[in-house]
Formats: structure tokens, sequence, C-alpha cells
């Protein structure tokens, strides 16, 4: 150290060395200040150790005397060895999406081969192994550069060096082969600029190639560091695309978990920590031993593996809804592939779920309304079209089917006949027995008609005691014969009553629509005319109108 006060000049490039140093400190500083991403950790020691090996570089530059650039020199050396090792770090943390920083072990390890390098080059002077004897400046000229004579543990150390540049160049081209598009191209780069450092170090040592007299390969490697701070800025190649995925599940409110072949979740953002309500320590946890849904979710992954609709995840107290969609994550292999674990991604669709069942609710309530109401139109279609007493239908529906049948009988020129017929002597019957017999009386008349008729005939209660028969497919002949036999058999038998067995009979007047006119009108007053005779001449009979009516 004595030779150091010999004393310092501080030239451009030193100058520009520390520049570069307290550049590269405040870019470590800010790097190390973003957001996480895999590798930081790799990448703010590779700084460090870069700092320290241009911080030496330039301690050596500026030192005027050979002993104390020589000292300086082994100085570098830890630096030195660490900038490549923390680089081959870096780029293995980075191509495995590693966020985890390095152990205490690790970094143990990584820095024995750094703090060797550093003693071996302080002790040379004892042994002379590290530099050969001959080395020194390469004129007489006060800070005139020396000139390194390397001996064989400076080739060991170089060997080591060389072989962590082989691996992170080998990591980056292995993850650049097996990505693809933008990502490869971002491997290829991450590749290219790991070969710069090595590319100036094997021009120094090969060729003697130096620059401002000096080892190139601290500087290459600032210039790598820069150029990828570059990128940082320029958001472009470095890890923006794992950096966003990140905060992407940081602030979804949906759910994300991801799960091992063996079921234990290794990875879950805070949606779906908040909804178990999670404690620290979840990880490795079996998915089945989460609370709130992690029995459940569990039971809806076994049995969903066939459906083509993500299965639905149904929480109670308060009640919410998720949609479970599943990825398998793939890894390839010769053999094929194999499944390392499952990411899921639980879709919150509470709101449109909720809104959906409301919905469907108001729509099951609203088609429940509908039926009554259809229902209640139905009854009191029915109560308006019938007869309260016999059931039969009443006058108010005669004009409604009348009209129908008129229209078809004229398009298929077919017969109609009506039939007008009024018990006999119904007002004794009831003078005698009662209203209320009576009432029986007409219900019987009804039970017979509905009986006895044919399904294409119709049957109406008109009026107290008066009853319509609207025969069709008849001619008035068939017809007439058809309500006659109705006659007989009607008076032939008796009706059972409170009052015993009565023996009722009637009488009926036919119209038909080829004679005595189309209209209802007209034919009901021919067919009362005709049922008007037939009581005058004695009633229990059956008689078809004239075919003029009496004036
Ligand atoms: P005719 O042989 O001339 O027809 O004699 P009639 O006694 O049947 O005479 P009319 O047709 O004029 O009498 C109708 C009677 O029918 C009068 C009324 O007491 C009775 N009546 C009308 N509507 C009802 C009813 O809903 N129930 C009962 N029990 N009787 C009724
Ligand atoms: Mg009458
Ligand atoms: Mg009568």
């Amino acid at each position: 150290m004595n030779s150091c006060s010999a004393g310092w000049s501080l030239s451009a490039p030193v100058l520009f060395a520390l520049l570069l140093c307290l550049g590269m400190l405040l870019m470590s500083l800010w790097v190390t200040r973003q957001r996480d991403f895999p590798g930081r950790n790799g990448f703010a020691l590779l700084h460090f150790a870069a700092i320290w090996w241009v911080a030496t570089a330039a301690a050596e530059m500026s030192a005027q005397a050979a002993a104390c650039k020589i000292f300086w020199a082994s100085m570098a050396w830890p630096g030195l060895v660490a900038t490549p090792t923390f680089w081959a770090l870096f780029l293995w943390q980075y191509v495995n999406s590693e966020n985890k920083p390095l152990g205490r072990r690790g970094l143990a390890a990584l820095s024995v081969m750094p703090l060797l390098a550093w003693l071996m080059a302080l002790s040379n002077s004892w042994h002379g192994l590290f530099y050969l004897p001959d080395t020194g400046p390469v004129s007489a000229e006060p800070g005139a550069p020396v000139r390194y004579l390397h001996g064989p543990l400076f080739f060991l150390v170089s060997a080591y060096v060389y072989l962590l540049v082989m691996l992170s160049v080998g990591v980056v081209l292995r993850a650049a082969f097996l990505g693809q598009g933008r990502h490869r191209l971002h491997y290829v780069v991450f590749a290219l600029l790991s070969a710069v450092p090595l590319a100036a170090h094997l021009a120094y040592v090969h060729y003697d190639w130096t620059v401002f007299g000096f080892d190139p390969t601290p500087m290459s490697f600032v210039f790598v560091l820069i150029t990828f701070v570059v990128l940082i800025f320029a958001g472009r190649m470095f890890d923006l695309l794992p950096v966003a995925q990140h905060l992407l599940l940081k602030v979804l409110f949906d759910p994300v978990l991801v799960i091992n072949s063996r079921q234990e979740v290794i990875e879950a953002n805070p949606a779906a920590l908040q909804l178990a309500a999670m404690k620290p320590g979840w990880q490795g946890q079996r998915l089945t031993d989460w609370p709130v849904y992690g029995q459940q979710l569990t039971d809806l992954l076994a049995q969903s593996v066939a459906s083509a609709t993500p299965p639905l995840l149904e929480l109670q107290n308060p009640p919410r809804f998720f949609e479970v969609h599943r990825r398998l994550i793939e890894r390839s292999a010769r053999v094929g592939n194999f499944v390392l674990g499952q990411m899921l991604y639980l879709r919150d669709v509470t709101q449109p779920h909720l809104s959906e069942l409301r919905l469907s609710q108001a729509l099951a309530v609203s088609e429940e309304r509908l039926r009554t109401i259809s229902r209640l139109h139905e009854q009191v279609r029915e109560q308006v079209l019938h007869d309260p007493l016999t059931g039969l239908f009443n006058r108010r529906y005669l004009d409604e089917f009348f009209a129908r049948e008129q229209s078809r009988a004229r398009r298929e020129d077919s017969e109609l006949v009506l039939a007008l017929i009024d018990l006999d002597h119904f007002k004794i019957l009831n003078d005698t027995h009662g209203h209320m017999v009576g009432d029986e009386v007409l219900r019987a008349v009804a039970d017979f008609f509905e009986t006895s008729l044919r399904s294409t005939d119709v049957v109406f209660r008109i009026g107290g005691e008066e009853f319509l028969l609207i025969l069709t497919g008849l001619d008035v002949r068939e017809a007439l014969a058809r309500v006659e036999s109705l006659r007989e058999q009607f008076s032939s038998s008796a009706i059972m009553t409170k009052a015993g067995p009565l023996t009722v009979r009637f009488s009926a007047g036919l119209a038909n629509r080829r004679v005595h006119g189309e209209e209802l009108d007209e034919l009901m007053q021919a067919a009362d005319a005709a049922l008007y005779q037939a009581k005058r001449e004695g009633r229990n009979r059956v008689l078809l109108a004239s075919e003029k009516l009496p004036l």
C-alpha cells in the first residue's frame, strides 16, 4: 500500500469509471425499488459486484506506481468473479421465474470462489502463481499501465469464470429454444448480451486488447448492465410481462390459486386468501384443508373433469357464486407432457347469478299469476256460458256457437236443424211438488239430453224449462225421427226425485236452415211456432215447422 503514496492522477478514464460506478449505484437503487420481478435479487447483487469491479479498476487506473496498480488489480478479483457469478444467478432466477431471494447458504456458496480468487491475488507476492514475476509496467512513464503475465492460478479462476459464463449463455439459450415468439427474441438478446463480456475478456487475455490500457471486461459488463436498464426503462424486453401478470393477479378481485399435483396450494392471490380468511403460512397446505371453500372446491374439481361448462362454487352466508375455471400447468418432456399442477381461477359471478335467480323467481311468479289469470278467465267464461243449475250451455253461448255452425253449414251446404223443447205442464209440477223438485227435474232433463245425444249434437238451456237442440248432419226427416225417439224415450221412464218417481213429458218444434232461413232468429221463430202448435195439439209431441210461418 505504501507504493500508493506515489500519487494518483484523476485522468479522464478514471473520472469516467467513477461516474460509471455512481451511475450503477443509482441504477441499482432504482432497480431494487421497482416492483418485485423474477431475478431481482440476483440483479441487485450483480450491480454491487460490478460496482466493486469498476471502482477497483478506476483505482488501478488512477494509481501512479506499478505496485499500487497491481494491488488494486488484486483488489478487483472479488468483484470480477462475483459479477459473472451473480450474472448467472440472475439469469437462472429470471428464466425460471424465481422470485425468492437467494438464501444465506446459497450466498455463502457463491461467494467462495470470488473470495478465493481475492486471496490468491493478494497473496501473489508469496507464491507468484497468480501473476508471473515479470508482470510490470509497459513503460517507465509514471502511471503507465501494467502488463499482467498470468500464472496457473489465474487460469484456474478464469476457467471457473468461463464456466459460469457458458452456463449463463446455456441457460438462456435453452430458454430461447423452449420459448416462442417475443419470449424467444427476449432470451436471444439475453444470450447475446451475456456473450459480450466473455468476448471482451477473451480479447484481453489472448489478444492483449485493452481500453485505455486496461482490461475491457469490467467496461463491457457496465455496457451490458446499462443495456438492461435501458430495456427496463423502455419497458420492452425486461420482465414487464411477468411483473404485469403478477400485478394483475394482485389487483384482481377474483380469487386465483395454483395447486400442485399433490393438491397443495403453492400460490394464491390476495382475493383467494381473503375469501378463505387465510393467515400467513398458507403455502403448501392442502386445498382440502383451506377454510370456507377448500373442501367444496376439491369436490368440484374431482367431479367436473368431463364437463364443458365451468362448475359453480356456491358459498353461503353471505351467498356467493364463483365459476371455477381451471388450466393445467404442463411441462413438455421428451416422453410427453406431464402435469405439474393447475391454476384455478374463480370468477365471481355472484351479482349476475343473483340477478338471474331473482329474474327467474320473478318470471316464475308472473307465470304463476298468468296461469291463475287464465284459469280465472276460463272459469269466468265457463260461468258466463254455462247455466249454473244444469251445467248446460246457456243462451249467451248459443249466439257464438250458432254463428260457427251456420258458416260451416253454408260452406259445406250441409244440414242444420234446430229443435226447441219445452216441458209440458211444468208449472203444475212446480206447484205440486215445489220448486226444488222442479230443479231436480230440470237437472235430470239436462242429464238425459247429454247422455243420449250424439257427440255432434249440442243442447242449450235457453229459458226456465226450455231447451234447444242443434242437430247437424241429419236431414229434416232424420232429425224429426231422432227428436221423436228422444221424446218417447224420455216420457217412457220416470225421473227419480225427492217427491218420488215423476213422469215428465215435453213438446218440441223443429226448423231447418234449408226451409226456414239461415239466421238464428228466423229458425227460432219457426221452431217456436211449431212448438206452440205441438202444445195446442195436446202436448207430448214433436212437430216440424210448416214451410210458411203463420202471420
Ligand atoms: P206448458 O205445457 O204450456 O208449457 O205449461 P207450463 O206449465 O210448462 O207453462 P210455462 O212453460 O209457461 O211455465 C214455465 C214454468 O216453469 C213457470 C216457472 O214456474 C217454471 N220455471 C221456470 N224456470 C224455473 C226454474 O229454474 N226452476 C223451477 N223449478 N221452475 C222454473
Ligand atoms: Mg215454457
Ligand atoms: Mg212448459
